[in-house]
């Protein structure tokens, strides 16, 4: 019979140590070579834990805890209710379905499965109007406000996006408000960019790389590249608004297996209109396209060689401006881990895996027709995160079934090695056609969760072996 409280840790060794990391304290314990030996024994089924006298002598400091979980459920679901009715962080408002590029990767333009593709819905200011309304309702506790604009291309809205704007100056009393929108650059010309620096609007521009490399992708319909206009655009916003350029305006660049990533990377280094700090690089999404796409193995040879930079900036070998701003999230990340690991933080019998947020309160997207979303990343397309509308308000039990995401592999999850660590949000399993997201699914994406975790927990023992000091309790020597 299966034991129903095993101890659940996992063991895992690099060139140079020897390592177990216990589940119950998340934390990871460097070893020697014959306690590594014992571990792994008992891991196989080999030795019975009971006989374990490393696992006996660990448990005397607190750890290798049998399984205290019992239940997989959300911590903040009993606290949704009453954020839903006060505490609303950002509305997001979808002024438009359509855009004036057609983009090669775009998440609307047809290529992936069952997603929306650009059409000529928009909202109106009635609308736009009730969602302002509704957002500020239910932000009584919220101290600032965030509106952001989203489309499509949002500007191709201009006008609304002023009204609204001053909408929300009339309405909004009593609170800094902070807007922000998403563009990709086409649209900024003199008149629009006055209204935004005028009103503070943090723009996110998206821009690839190099003339070569962002024109592959980003086009008109026509297939002109959108390269030089937006160069054009950005050269006189930062004549004419140099203040508002240098604090409010973010680049975003998709990585996609379309472009030279070594060329991507020599652009953003050389250029001198954009600074490397407002730089921000997310990857294309590969979750339900149509046809099979990958990156080339250059991309692969390339992220290395930089990965290994970054490493010896973390070891104090090398200094981080060598470091190509691509991988300085890794740098970020290896600090972050380090504080987590340096946290010991001991289970509870309650508890869910990480990466869901609490949708639709964190980031409120309406789409143009009222309709609320958790956030403007996820397909509006499935009724699974249809989660109400501005009439008729939240539908709290669609929105405990994303955050509770967890249930449907509610047995793997208790017993899983990988609990503290994970972190999976519904938006990244595949549906297949299905209403909600599978077990079978996100079965399949435990699998790349667990191994993103002990990549993470390998690289970090390798720093620590070379000199990336972390003092805690946990990694002792
Ligand atoms: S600019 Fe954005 S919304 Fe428009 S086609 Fe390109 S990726 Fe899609
Ligand atoms: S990897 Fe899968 S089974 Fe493990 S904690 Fe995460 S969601 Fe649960």
């Amino acid at each position: 019979m299966a034991d129903t409280n095993p101890i659940i840790f996992r063991t895992y060794k690099t060139y140079g140590g020897y390592y177990v990391y216990d589940r119950h304290t998340n934390s990871v314990i460097t070893l020697s070579r014959e306690e590594f030996q014992e571990l792994q024994a008992v891991e196989k089924g080999e030795l019975p834990t009971e006989k374990s006298g490393v696992i006996a002598r660990y448990q005397e400091q607190g750890m290798f805890v049998p399984n205290v979980v019992k239940e997989i459920y959300h911590p903040q679901t009993d606290i949704m209710e009453h954020n839903a009715k006060r505490r609303l962080q950002q509305l997001i408002l979808q002024v438009t379905q359509q855009c004036n590029l057609r983009c090669e990767y775009c998440a609307f333009s047809g290529i992936y499965k069952e997603n929306r593709v650009h059409s000529a819905n928009w909202m109106s200011f009635e609308t736009a109007k009730r969602a302002i309304d509704f957002y500020l309702e239910h932000s009584i506790d919220t101290p600032s406000a965030f509106i952001g604009f989203y489309g499509g291309e949002p500007l191709l809205e201009f006008d609304l996006i002023k009204k609204c704007v001053n909408y929300a100056k009339k309405t909004i009393e009593g609170k800094k408000i902070y807007f922000n929108l998403t563009t990709n650059g086409t649209l900024l010309e003199d008149e629009r960019v006055k209204f935004l620096a005028e009103n503070n609007i943090s723009i996110a521009i998206s821009l690839d790389g190099s003339k070569k490399e962002h024109d592959i992708c980003r086009r008109f319909p026509d297939g002109t590249g959108s390269f030089d206009i937006i160069i054009k655009n950005l050269q006189n916003m930062s004549q004419n608004y140099p203040e508002y350029t240098k604090n409010s305006v973010r680049f975003f660049t998709t990585v996609n297996p379309y472009m030279d990533l070594g060329c991507v990377m020599e652009y953003f280094r050389v250029n001198d209109i954009i600074d490397e700090r407002a730089i921000r690089y997310n990857t294309m999404v590969f979750k339900d396209l149509k046809k099979e796409l990958n990156f080339q193995k250059s991309y692969f040879q390339i992220q290395k060689f930089e990965y290994i930079k970054a490493f010896f900036s973390l070891v104090g070998k090398l200094d981080k401006k060598h470091v190509n701003p691509l991988v300085h999230t890794f740098i970020e990340n290896a600090k972050i881990l380090k504080q987590a690991l340096h946290k010991r933080i001991e289970l509870d019998p309650v508890i869910h895996p990480g990466g869901p947020c609490m949708p639709g309160i964190i980031r409120l997207f309406v789409r143009y027709d009222g309709a609320l979303f958790p956030c403007e990343r996820v397909n509006e397309n499935q009724s699974f995160y249809q989660i109400g509308s501005i009439e008729d308000g939240f539908r709290l039990d669609k929105m405990r079934d994303i955050l509770n995401i967890g249930k449907i592999t509610e047995t793997e999850c208790k017993t899983c090695w990988n609990l503290q660590r994970c972190s999976m949000c519904s938006n990244e399993i595949e549906f297949h056609g299905k209403e909600k997201p599978g077990r079978e699914e996100k079965i399949k994406l435990c699998a790349e969760k667990k191994r993103a975790t002990e990549v993470e927990l390998y690289e970090q023992s390798v720093l620590k072996e070379f000199g990336y000091i972390v003092e805690t309790e946990e990694m002792r020597k």
